[in-house]
């Protein structure tokens, strides 16, 4: 589609503004109401139900009573497998709304939520549907008096709080082996960005999810989150958002009931290059999109590029050549490849970290100005920093926007020590055509993902999560079963 069509789209498109619970729409009992702006526009989107206490805990009841008393995690695998590849069909036959509804509110160039985060979704509720009836249980190897099963339960609640950066990817990562698994779940969308999920869950029931199984409670995070973090009847919450926000689930959990808490925090992840690189330019061209995709709004962003100081200067050369395909523009205009920040604060808070670093010996060797578009001022150009020294902020800080911290290293062994001298272990990358030392450094660096020769390697078949302050449990693959499921042992004594 082009511009035009996507403009008209845009300004036929309506937006769900109520909390989902047991299949109805639902006002907050406070009849509060929190606004949801466009950023590349600064227009209000809508108003929309900003439940607290009390809605989480009647959407909390109904999961549970759509757990205990419902058909879902009793249906034949079969069964819900195909309501899963049902829901995936639907959300690829309303690709163009939701990926509207994602690049309407956080600001991200609607061709990519059109090609990347709606298919990835469909993809992933899919691969769950098509895994979900080939997981056998285990027979433990007792004597011949005695029968022992080890089989996987669902957990009964599972609530997900999920962020603005990738909306309806984030909670489609929870719900897919969450569902798949036979809980219920009640889902707490960012507030910047709660229609993909609304819209997503409504598409669910049409697909054939029991009404109250997938319960979605709009709302501020201090409030609707917390609720849910401090619920008493929710056993496990599955979080994705930052690494502050992260440690309060856990105290909420300690404060509560000791549901399960499942982290995936922030990142500062690492792309190493090395001289024996053979592909100089796709490594740059990697680097330049492990950095600026999605506006740099990524928890596993190539935020630090460490270059061997041989290449480094020619390197960084092809960089800031790639980084000006990376110029923001309107979200709607298929030609964009960076759209707006998803709002003025986090617009705010990167122009701080560019200007501290402006201030700082580093150097800036291409972008670092904001920039006003459709008279909206939440526009950041693709910024690189070299010379940036590990104890600057733009090194220690998640600045989740468009800006690289780069520095050259000498050795080996100098590269992987300040590649790890870091509280996040998210992801990692390394350039070499060195098969010996890619296998090593790959093996040496800290991080739940490690990409050779590329960045960001990102499949539904392979776990993603991190270690250290990035979090823990792994969302993607059969391994996030581990997370909505629990080992139940039955054992037969036989006369
Ligand atoms: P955030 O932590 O502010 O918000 C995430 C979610 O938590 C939102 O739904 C929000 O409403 C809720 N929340 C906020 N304050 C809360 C509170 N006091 N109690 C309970 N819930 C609360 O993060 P964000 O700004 O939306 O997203 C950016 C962060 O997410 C970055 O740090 C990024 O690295 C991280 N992230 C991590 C991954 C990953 O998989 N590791 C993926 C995407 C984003």
């Amino acid at each position: 589609m082009d511009f035009n069509s996507w403009q008209r789209l845009a300004e036929q498109q309506t937006f769900i503004d109520r909390a989902l619970i047991n299949g109805r729409p639902h006002a907050a009992q406070s009849g509060e109401t929190f606004a949801v702006i466009n950023p590349a526009t600064n227009h209000l989107l809508a108003h929309v139900a900003a439940c607290g206490e009390a809605d989480v805990d009647a959407a909390v009841k109904v999961a549970r009573h759509a757990y205990d008393q419902g058909p879902w995690a009793r249906m034949a695998p079969r069964e819900r497998k195909a309501v899963l590849l049902r829901l995936a069909e639907l959300l690829l036959a309303h690709r163009e709304e939701l990926a509207l509804l994602d690049s309407l509110s956080m600001g991200k160039p609607v061709m990519d939520a059109y090609t990347i985060d709606v298919p990835g979704a469909a993809g992933v509720f899919a691969w769950y549907g098509e895994a979900l009836d080939k997981l056998y249980d285990e027979v433990a190897p007792t004597g011949r008096d005695a029968l022992a099963t080890i089989t996987r339960v669902p957990l009964g609640v599972v609530a997900a709080v999920v962020p603005w950066n990738f909306p309806l990817d984030m909670a489609a990562w929870k719900l897919a082996p969450a569902l798949a698994a036979g809980n219920s779940i009640v889902l707490k969308p960012a507030e910047q960005s709660p229609f993909s999920a609304l819209r997503l869950a409504e598409l669910a029931m049409e697909a054939g999810l029991p009404e109250g199984v997938l319960n979605v409670v709009t709302g501020l995070g201090e409030h609707a989150g917390r609720a849910l973090g401090l619920h008493p009847d929710v056993d496990a919450l599955a979080f994705t958002g930052s690494t502050a926000v992260g440690k309060l689930f856990m105290q909420y959990s300690a404060h509560s009931n000791l549901k399960q808490v499942w982290l995936e925090c922030g990142g500062k992840s690492p792309n190493v290059v090395f001289a024996d690189c053979k592909d100089l330019d796709l490594a740059a061209e990697k680097a330049a999109f492990g950095i600026f995709f999605n506006q740099g709004e990524v928890c596993s962003a190539n935020s630090r590029l460490l270059v061997e100081r041989a290449i480094h200067d020619e390197f960084v050369e092809r960089l800031a050549e790639k980084a000006k395909a990376w110029q923001p523009g309107d979200p709607l205009n298929p030609t964009s490849r960076m759209g707006a920040i998803v709002n003025a604060r986090q617009t705010e808070r990167i122009v701080q970290y560019i200007a501290g670093a402006e201030a700082s010996s580093a150097t800036c060797v291409t972008g670092g100005q904001q920039l006003t578009i459709n008279g909206s001022s939440n526009f950041i150009q693709p910024t690189i920093f070299t010379g940036v020294t590990a104890d600057q902020p733009l090194a220690r800080e998640e600045v989740f926007g468009p800006v690289l911290a780069a520095t050259a290293f000498d050795s080996e062994d100098e590269a992987v020590a300040l590649a790890n001298d870091h509280i996040y272990g998210l992801a990692a990358s390394v350039w070499s055509d060195d098969l010996n030392r890619a296998h090593r450094v790959a093996g040496r660096l800290n991080a739940g993902t490690v990409s050779v020769n590329t960045v960001d390697a990102l499949d539904v078949t392979v776990p993603f999560g991190g270690g250290k302050q990035s979090g823990f449990g792994r969302d993607l693959s059969l391994h996030s079963f581990d997370k909505y499921t629990q080992l139940k042992t039955t054992w037969f004594q036989f006369r």
